[in-house]
């Protein structure tokens, strides 16, 4: 005997996703979140930074006209961004339409914070909502993650808030202005994105990374297009080194860097990682580590051999995406009520950093191929070489970098450094997720002229 067929705790993109599916399905669901239906996505993350970079493009755009098109002069304004965020993104971070949404799909709300509470009779999971206790047959944990504020001096004294000198991308997409100077810690792809966005609006921005390059993740060529992009804009990159301390000082801020160098700023984002919701979701209530970093499941979203327990999103550890939280979620909606899995693996995981240029990105870099001992072949293609690149001008930095298992003749991994370099990638993901033979690549059309032909070029190119 149970209260609910399933109890989904986090309602972020996966949560949401998954509630409303196995509702649909005629099951009895428990859905609970503590802050807003929908997660980080839609109020604090993906949907409003791109908004910020929508303002950002055309602002680029516009600066292009001297060289291409005439004279344009442009007095970029960051409150069409803000009140676009605010009213039409968020409903001023009010989450009554997701609400609404879910419970329209069958399933019951509750806000408040969910805990495992171990197991009930029959073995039926327990989760505790403030003083009320639920019985779930299947418990999905879809709790995300949070910005992580990394162990340095003086960083825990100052205060985080939007009118204080700490941001997150929680409190820099509430901002109602950009900052007059912004220190971004952190050049990964939410830093990256957020300090161009706010760059173009007047802000003067410095990225500092430890790692040896920004992007790390991405192919260094990557990287290094954006660092020229960014020094040809204006904003001051410091990668290799670490961040010492920080302190009240100047406007807002100083950083003080490994090296005793400095750099300061009215505000200082930290974008240095995610930390995952997970400590106090009460795993070790059905003998799980409670220090775990990520929970791991198999391909029905299964947590280990923890029957009826259940994991969706970023905790999963397979990517910190929406889209691979809605996929799982997909998934295990269909596993919970019997129907087709769409399951596909991960070795055709795509992603996009929405920089200008955008970086689309899927499956292995090649020095992952190499590090999993595949016969390597490498096509590159640039940009400015391609006809549509090239007629494009100014802002066609980039290229197109394909990924071969040689003895197998299909794609395992594939860049692009575009203008729409996110919409190139659909081809791409299409051929290293189907393994289309690279031969077959070879032998389609590629209409003339377009940025995708870079892709035919690239195959030409493979060595
Ligand atoms: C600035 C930024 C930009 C991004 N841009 C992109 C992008 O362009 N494309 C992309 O694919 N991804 C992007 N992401 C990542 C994307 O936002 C996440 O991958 C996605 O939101 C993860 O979804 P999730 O289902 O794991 O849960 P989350 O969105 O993290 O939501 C988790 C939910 O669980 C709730 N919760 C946590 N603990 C509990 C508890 N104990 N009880 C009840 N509720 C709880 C939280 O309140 C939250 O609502 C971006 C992220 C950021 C920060």
């Amino acid at each position: 005997m149970h209260d609910y067929d399933l109890i989904v705790i986090g309602l972020g993109p996966g949560g949401e996703e998954l509630a409303g599916k196995v509702a649909d399905g005629g099951r009895g669901v428990l859905a609970v979140d503590e802050r807003l239906v929908g997660g980080e996505c839609p109020y604090f993350g993906c949907i409003p930074s791109k908004i910020i970079l929508r303002g950002a493009d055309v602002v680029g755009e516009a600066h292009r006209v001297d060289l291409l098109a005439g004279r344009a002069s442009v007095q970029p304004d960051y409150g069409p961004v803000a009140t676009r965020i605010r009213d039409e993104a968020t409903d001023n971070w009010d989450d009554r339409v997701a609400v609404e949404r879910l419970t329209g799909h069958g399933a019951t709300f509750v806000r408040g914070t969910g805990r495992l509470a171990g197991r009930g009779d029959g073995g039926v999971l327990r989760v505790e909502v403030g003083d009320d206790t639920y019985t779930g047959a299947a418990v999905c944990i879809a709790t995300g993650t949070a910005p992580a504020m990394p162990p340095i001096d003086g960083l825990a004294d100052l205060s985080r808030g939007v009118g204080e000198p700490v941001w997150t991308n929680r409190e820099i997409l509430r901002a109602p202005a950009a900052p007059k100077s912004m220190v971004v810690l952190g050049g990964g792809a939410i830093g990256c994105e957020l300090a161009q966005g706010v760059a173009r609006f007047g802000t003067s921005v410095t990225v500092i990374e430890a790692a040896p390059h920004i992007l790390m993740p991405e192919e260094p060529e990557a990287g290094e297009v954006l660092l020229s992009v960014f020094g040809k804009e204006g904003i001051t990159v410091r990668q290799g080194v670490g961040v010492q301390s920080v302190a009240p000082g100047g406007d807002g801020v100083v950083v003080t860097l490994a090296d005793g160098s400095s750099a300061t700023g009215e505000k200082l984002l930290v974008a240095a990682g995610r930390r995952p919701n997970l400590s106090d979701v009460g795993l070790e209530t059905v003998g799980l580590d409670p220090k775990a970093r990520k929970l791991d499941v198999d391909e029905h979203m299964r947590v280990g051999d923890c029957d009826g327990l259940y994991a969706v999103g970023d905790i999963t550890g397979r990517g910190a995406f929406t889209h691979v939280s809605v996929w799982q979620a997909r998934v295990l909606a269909a596993h919970l009520v019997g129907a087709d899995e769409p399951y596909g693996g991960y070795h055709g995981l795509a992603w996009a950093t929405f920089t200008d240029p955008e970086i689309g990105r899927v499956g292995m870099t090649e020095q992952q191929a190499r590090d999993n001992g595949l016969s390597v072949r490498i096509g590159t293609q640039q940009l400015s070489s391609n006809s549509r690149g090239w007629i494009h001008g100014p802002g066609n930095d980039g290229f197109v970098k394909l990924v071969e298992d040689a003895d197998r003749g299909v794609l395992v991994g594939a860049t692009v450094v575009s203008p729409y370099g996110g919409e190139l990638l659909g081809t791409l993901t299409l051929a290293v997720h189907a393994e289309v033979p690279t031969a077959t690549l070879h032998t389609m059309h590629y209409a003339f002229p377009t940025l995708h032909r870079a892709i035919y070029e690239a195959v030409l190119a493979l060595e």
